[in-house]
């Protein structure tokens, strides 16, 4: 199980001040070899539509400790991962003690990645 995450993803619709409100995402790159083959495919731009449809995927366990801490990270999602080359991934789940995903400008998946991946 991964730890905590961060994540500068602004246009997406489960991204909260640098966390990833969502309960479970997806990070695709089965022949990854290096970090822009990785991709946050939980991403969903920002909108009315979307905002709608990432109801099911709410960790709302974690934003109620995050609320009510003072410090530190305490939402933040598990990970599917098919990055097998990544040295964290452990039968497609991933055990990194933190992982970072970027980048501030993505309008869609294709251009987020996982900071964390390391072969
Ligand atoms: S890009 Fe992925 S990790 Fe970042 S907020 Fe969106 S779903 Fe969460
Ligand atoms: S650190 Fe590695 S295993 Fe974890 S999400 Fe990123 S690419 Fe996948």
């Amino acid at each position: 199980m991964n730890g905590p995450l961060t994540c500068s993803a602004t246009n997406c619709v489960h991204y909260a001040n640098n966390l990833c409100s969502a309960n479970k995402i997806h990070i695709s790159g089965l022949n990854a070899s290096i970090t822009p083959d990785t991709h946050c495919s939980t991403f969903q731009e920002k909108n009315l539509e979307n905002s709608l449809n990432s109801l099911s995927n709410i960790n709302l366990n974690g934003e109620l400790k995050q609320f009510f801490s003072s410090s530190g990270i305490e939402m933040y999602p598990e990970i599917e991962c098919d990055a097998k080359s990544c040295r964290y991934n452990q039968s497609g789940s991933c055990f990194a003690q933190s992982v970072n995903i970027i980048k501030n400008d993505a309008l869609n998946s294709n251009y987020t990645y996982c900071n964390t991946f390391c072969k």
